[in-house]
């Protein structure tokens, strides 16, 4: 009878080539504008007077002096070089430390004076 044993022939792909033309993704520049408010430097570690930039006021700044690295460093080394109660000396002295100035109007940190 009918011989169906032929092989098939090869499946061969058409040549079609699907034209891709390249897109480049979308560039979603996500621009970071970063609203660095004009930083108040402290000129010195007393209170000064200043125009808040948190409620615009004119204020006298608020110091609290805090102790920096420098200010262990210190007592570190008066604590070796001359004698353990040197150790309170850095921490009693100002200018050893960091001064933050803050809005006495909205307690906003406005800055930090460092030596
Ligand atoms: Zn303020």
């Amino acid at each position: 009878m009918s011989d169906f044993g032929k092989n098939p022939p090869p499946y061969s792909q058409p040549g079609y080539t699907p034209a891709q033309t390249y897109q480049p993704p979308p560039t979603t520049e996500t621009v970071i504008i970063q609203t660095t408010s004009p930083a108040f430097v402290p000129v010195s570690n007393e209170p000064t007077r200043i125009t808040c930039p948190s409620c615009h006021a004119q204020v006298l700044t608020k110091v609290e002096h805090q102790a920096n690295s420098r200010t262990h460093c210190w007592a570190l080394i008066l604590c070796l070089v001359f004698c353990w109660p040197c150790v309170c000396v850095p921490y009693c002295m100002d200018s050893c430390q960091n001064a933050n100035h803050y809005c006495p109007n909205c307690n906003a940190f406005i800055g930090t004076y460092t030596n």
